[in-house]
């Protein structure tokens, strides 16, 4: 079959740059939480290299609405798809559309999250659940409702958007952590088990990463951080999005690993 040359492009599924066959323009992947940050630079760059993406958001529909445009005016093909990760029957409804647009589901984004900061016994228990729900159970559900069409493709790559804090701790964010430290045990747990049906499991731990969840930081607070990365700056978006782009494409080998863009912060 004849396929679209897209010279200097490097494609899904493809070791060198140039044709763009049918068979890979239907790779899907859904995106939790791509309305804005780090999944939103997640669907972009996946959305301009050929994938049709399902940009899940939870509130902010203009936000999701933007995203899709902007790879849809590339020449890419994107769907804003309203869904709260805790809700396991909405979950549900967004991996089958997902699977209706295509026939199948090749990639799981995990990224949708919220963070709670404050002292440990100050922070609400209700809110510390909520927190569980969305970060660590809603990317156990999300992953749960995948692997059927995974397991039936024999084939597909979830990546779990964890953080350096579920590898060292942060004081004044001990659910975040936690919560993070779950998701990659998950990872390494769920990696063995799915590995012989041809299924990779990875995380990306990334580390201080410019975006709205650091928005209640001051611009003082961001540059004392940034003095003690080694590289002497915060990460954008973007870097945390190749690593996604780099385990969803190619890294055929690679299972139950954490990718930790940080700068060098941790080691
Ligand atoms: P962000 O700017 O606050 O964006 C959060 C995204 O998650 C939004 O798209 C939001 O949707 C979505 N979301 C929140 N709750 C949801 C729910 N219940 N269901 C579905 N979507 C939901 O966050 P970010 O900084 O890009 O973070 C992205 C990921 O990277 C998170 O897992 C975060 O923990 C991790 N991370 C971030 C940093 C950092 O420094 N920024 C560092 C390490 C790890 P709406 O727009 O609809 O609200």
């Amino acid at each position: 079959m004849p396929g679209i040359l897209m010279p200097g492009i490097l494609m899904p599924g493809h070791s060198e740059p140039g044709i763009l066959t049918p068979d890979v323009l239907k790779k899907t992947v859904i995106i939790t939480g791509a309305s804005r940050g780090i999944g939103r630079a997640c669907a972009l760059w996946l959305g301009k290299r050929g994938w049709c993406v399902v940009i899940n958001y939870h509130s902010r529909a203009d936000a999701a609405e933007e995203t899709t445009r902007e790879i849809q005016k590339a020449g890419g093909e994107a769907y804003p798809f309203q869904a709260d990760v805790a809700d396991y029957d909405a979950v549900c409804k967004m991996t089958e559309f997902a699977h209706s647009l295509h026939g199948s589901i090749d990639a799981l984004v995990n990224n949708a999250a919220v963070s709670e900061v404050g002292l440990f016994d100050m922070i609400d228990r209700e809110r510390e659940r909520r927190l569980f729900d969305v970060n660590l159970h809603g990317a156990m559900d999300c992953a749960r409702a995948v692997l059927p069409h995974m397991l039936h493709q024999h084939s597909g790559s979830i990546i779990n958007i964890a953080s350096m804090w579920g590898q060292t701790g942060a004081s004044c964010e001990v659910a975040y952590s936690a919560a993070k430290a779950g998701l990659i045990g998950f990872t390494k747990a769920l990696a063995k088990e799915l590995a012989p049906s041809g299924i990779r499991v990875n995380c990306v731990a990334p580390g201080f990463i410019d975006t709205e969840m650091n928005a209640h930081l001051s611009d003082e607070d961001k540059a004392a951080f940034a003095e003690e990365i080694p590289m002497g700056r915060i990460g954008r978006p973007e870097e945390v999005a190749e690593c996604v782009a780099f385990l969803c494409e190619n890294a055929s080998y690679v299972t139950g690993q954490i990718l930790s863009p940080n700068g060098g912060y941790i080691t």
